[in-house]
């Protein structure tokens, strides 16, 4: 008889976007003319830069002619693209990283969801509440917590509210944690943290020989001076902190697939006799063993996104995405909501007013504005009470949507 994992009971359904699903499918049946917008996705919708679709068909080509065909590449990825990786996203900050610590990949979700596979079962976590739910359902897979209480909390998560008293900040956890998720700029809160900000965290991490495991798929999106672009701009960050990045949000990848993860060669983690050991080298080893690498038309189109013409027209369309973050957050405050977030991020997250509950919310704006966004509730809960919409549909769509709001919901 085959036993199964019994850490996936934990799990609670994928109850969030299903029930949006149904929500919408419900009212759509009573209301079929209601002319719906979409403002929950958070998935990009302007396609593909032209310099990025050039290199990939080139790409395709020389994977068709018998003298430039490529079989299977360096797990790792290509030394071409870590090369531009670090040249373009590092070094202009001051930055200096090895090309043995970038590790390319196939996305951002699968490398947060993997990594943790490197850590003791027994190390306790700590994340933000609200959360990007991959970094705690990976771990309850993986069987590092116990079963969620009545608020969804897992048992052996040490969970740091962001809400408005702390301006979505989270505070240093009071009891001792191994694994630090952080995620800046935040979705699902839009928010960031300042150089000093993250100091603290990176002196936490050293004090208690912590791991903070960085997530900076938005990073293209900051516009404000002082916001870290990397955590590695942090003195003493590499000998504690693993970075995510990605291409899905910066340069519209969501489809393609292309991320990578930098892991400084300092970085340790300890045995139960205290030695210490190499992230980068388990990182190597875990990699080589379950990964073949992404694909070579997609790390060619991924070198194309720093070029000169690759950036140019990537900043164009992450300012288009910003406009329209503008326009909802000018908007939400003019009609007096209180707004977080959709300055250096496409994520605005504001507070629902009279405290209604996220999904009460959810049903006003969606049958008295035919909006729909995402309850707050759904990211954690500290998210109650809460609502995101996101920049990512078109321009005509955020306006008329923010327009919708302004002139047909009302408390
Ligand atoms: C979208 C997103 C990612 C990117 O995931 P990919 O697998 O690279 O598409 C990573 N982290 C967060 C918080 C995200 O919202």
């Amino acid at each position: 008889m085959a036993l199964m994992n019994e850490n996936y009971l934990k799990l609670q359904g994928s109850y969030l976007f299903s029930e949006i699903a149904r929500r919408i499918s419900e009212f759509k049946k009573e209301n079929p003319q209601a002319d719906i917008i979409r403002m929950g996705i958070g998935d990009v919708t302007r396609p593909l830069a032209p310099a990025v679709i050039k290199a990939m068909h080139q790409a395709v080509d020389e994977m068709g002619q018998p003298g430039t065909f490529r079989g299977y590449g360096p797990e790792q990825g290509y030394e071409f693209l870590a090369q531009k990786i670090i040249e373009n996203d590092f070094t202009p900050r001051g930055i200096e990283i090895d090309v043995s610590e970038v590790f390319v990949s196939d996305g951002a979700k699968s490398d947060t969801a993997n990594f943790q596979e490197l850590f003791g079962i027994n190390n306790i976590l700590a994340v933000t509440d609200p959360v990007y739910p991959v970094y705690v359902d990976s771990n309850v897979m993986a069987g590092r917590t116990g079963y969620p209480n009545a608020k969804g909390q897992f048992e052996n998560i040490v969970y740091l509210p962001c809400n408005e008293e702390n301006g979505m900040k989270p505070s240093l956890p009071l009891t001792r944690v191994d694994m630090i998720y952080l995620c800046y700029p935040n979705n699902p809160t839009g928010m960031t943290l300042s150089k000093e900000e993250l100091e603290k965290w990176v002196a936490y991490a050293r004090e208690n020989k912590a791991i903070i495991l960085y997530d900076a798929a938005y990073e293209a999106f900051i516009r404000e001076e002082n916001v870290p672009h990397s955590i590695f701009e942090i003195n003493g960050a590499r000998e504690v902190a693993v970075e995510f990045r990605s291409f899905s949000k910066t340069a519209g990848f969501t489809g393609t697939r292309c991320a990578y993860t930098i892991v400084p060669k300092e970085v340790m983690v300890y045995d139960s006799q205290g030695n210490c050991h190499s992230l980068n080298k388990m990182w190597l080893r875990r990699q080589t063993t379950k990964f073949n690498g992404a694909s070579y038309p997609v790390q060619a189109a991924a070198a194309a996104v720093f070029s000169e013409e690759g950036k140019k027209q990537i900043r164009e369309t992450i300012d288009y995405y910003m406009e329209n973050a503008g326009i909802i957050k000018r908007g939400l405050e003019k009609a007096g909501y209180k707004v977080f977030g959709g300055v250096n991020a496409p994520y605005i997250w504001f507070k629902t007013p009279n405290q209604m509950p996220s999904w009460d919310f959810f049903d006003k704006l969606m049958k008295e504005a035919h909006v729909i966004g995402t309850p707050g509730a759904g990211f954690g809960a500290s998210g109650e009470g809460y609502f995101r919409l996101t920049a990512f549909n078109s321009r005509e769509n955020t306006e008329q949507a923010i327009e919708r709001i302004k002139t047909r919901v009302f408390f």
